[in-house]
């Protein structure tokens, strides 16, 4: 092995991963580059054997060592049972930054060939509802709670900008959801507003999150960069990828301070593992956006103009209209192999310079206010009784406390003092106490204990949140039908 080789983890993975890792392995080594990979076990068979992650000891000290990583999709159990292992190995290295493009590729026929389509999801990869925090409230009533930070919304608004430069891009679409949700989403919104001014040759445009699916579908050749939460991302990036041809062409990146793991966009694809039918292309555009990250941008763009000529020539797999019924995974790859050198007719690689990624800091992530109030605290309670009946019990219990019941809100629709017609309700109460009178004192945490223990003499209390104010501004949202 040359003392160059190119040190990396790679993780074959579940399903179509092993045939799809194999044929990229084998094309980059084709191309001369020098690889020395550490071939290690995560997913499926971790979980088999126990491992609540899916993530071996011995993987996360590989990955610790080499910080790259090609990575093969990994199977997840739905619904029950273990984490996601995708999510274990994104979380546990903070590659913060989930890089999803897509491009028309010639000879790929979909509904949209000739427009033209280059876009780029740069997705947050850490936050929002797949920070994993979930609660059952009680036996009938689920939540998830969708973390947003402004460190985070900061790191990946820098980042999706830098990607930009370093790509030769012009136009920065931030899709959220800031109408509805207006303290999570908004603050993606605002972080992005605020940094889009230290770019000022980049076009920054914010966008509701269904108008860009919409969009997405009428003209997609308006989009150049989409910077987005993770579950938004996680789903126009799916969509994208359907523009350009499907799973089978969409490779994606997941970029963080210190590791980076390179891997297709589609999971294990069962149906079709181990039968050779596997489309690898995603997988090997993968791999070349890794050789892009370490610096062999020219062997790169050498392997990219081989999968476009192969493409050209009219080679397929099984899930590109137009394959012979016999469409084979490693015939595909050796045609690749065989175009190696020659130059695509109809289409180019991208200039591509080095990402200047944001680097974490050591330092716990906050924002400086100068005034913050505590006015009233929410109590989470499970109950069966009529929001009139938990109304007179809680209105009794804050007399004296110094605060009072000011509403009751049922899956975050005010229930009293007025309930509107028709509203379900479930055995989960949200009850909001604020400062009783015209007093702008700061709600003291004895106050709060008082309240609380006066509750639960009747009722099962849940959780409780702090209704804060920071420089003035509330930092919770009313409920529908709240004044
Ligand atoms: P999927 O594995 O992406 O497969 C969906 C379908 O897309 C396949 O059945 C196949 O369709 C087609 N397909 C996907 N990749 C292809 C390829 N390279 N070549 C040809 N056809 C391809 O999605 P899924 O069935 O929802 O998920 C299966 C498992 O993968 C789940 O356990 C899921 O959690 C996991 N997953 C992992 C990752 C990851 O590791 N990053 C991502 C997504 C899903 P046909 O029916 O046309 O053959």
């Amino acid at each position: 092995m040359p003392s160059s080789a190119i040190k990396l983890t790679v993780l074959p993975g579940d399903g179509i991963g092993p045939e799809v890792v194999a044929a990229a392995l084998k094309i980059i080594s084709a191309a001369g580059v020098s690889l020395d990979p550490d071939v290690q076990l995560a997913g499926a068979e971790a979980f088999k054997r126990g491992i609540e992650s899916g993530v071996p000891a011995e993987t996360i000290e590989s990955i610790e060592r080499t910080r790259l990583v090609l990575k093969g999709p990994l199977e997840t159990p739905i619904g029950y049972g273990n984490k996601s292992a995708n999510v274990t190995l994104r979380k546990l290295f903070e590659t913060f930054a989930n890089v999803r493009p897509v491009r028309e590729l010639p000879g790929v026929k979909t509904p949209y060939a000739g427009r033209n389509i280059n876009i780029v999801v740069v997705r947050e990869n850490v936050e929002d509802l797949y920070a994993g925090i979930e609660h059952m409230e009680t036996p009938a009533v689920a939540q998830c709670l969708k973390i947003i930070t402004r460190p985070g919304c900061e790191k990946i608004t820098r980042f999706a900008f830098e990607y930009a430069v370093a790509e030769g891009r012009h136009k920065i679409h931030c899709a959220t959801k800031a109408n509805i949700m207006k303290l999570t989403e908004g603050m993606v919104q605002h972080t992005f507003e605020d940094i889009s001014k230290d770019y000022p040759s980049i076009e920054a445009r914010h966008i509701l999150v269904d108008n860009a699916a919409h969009q997405l579908a009428m003209h997609p050749e308006q989009f150049d960069i989409i910077l987005t939460t993770n579950m938004n991302g996680d789903i126009l990036s799916d969509l994208t990828s359907g523009l350009t041809g499907g799973l089978g062409f969409a490779p994606s990146a997941n970029i963080g301070s210190d590791v980076a793991m390179f891997e297709a966009v589609h999971g294990s694809a069962p149906d079709i593992a181990g039968k050779n039918l596997a489309n690898p292309t995603a997988l090997i555009l993968s791999a070349l956006m890794l050789l892009r990250h370490v610096g062999e941008g020219k062997a790169a763009s050498e392997i990219e103009h081989a999968v476009l000529v192969t493409l050209e020539d009219g080679v397929r797999t099984g899930d590109m209209e137009g394959a012979r019924p016999a469409s084979f995974t490693t015939e595909f790859t050796d045609a690749i192999i065989g175009n190696l050198g020659k130059k695509s007719r109809l289409a180019q690689p991208r200039e591509f310079k080095r990402i200047n990624v944001p680097q974490a800091s050591n330092e716990v992530g906050h924002v400086n206010v100068a005034r913050r109030n505590v006015v009233g605290v929410d109590v989470f309670i499970e109950s069966l009784e009529h929001p009139r009946q938990i109304g007179d019990a809680l209105t009794r219990f804050a007399e004296g406390t110094g605060l009072a019941l000011k509403v009751i809100s049922n899956r975050g629709t005010a229930v009293w003092p007025e309930i509107g017609h028709g509203t379900s309700l479930v055995d989960a109460y949200q009850c909001r106490f604020v400062v009783s009178g015209p007093v702008e004192a700061d709600v003291t945490d004895a106050q709060i204990v008082d309240v609380l223990q006066r509750i639960s003499s009747t009722y099962r209390w849940v959780h409780l949140e702090k209704l804060q104010r920071f420089d003035g501004k509330d930092g919770f949202s009313k409920a529908q039908g709240e004044s």
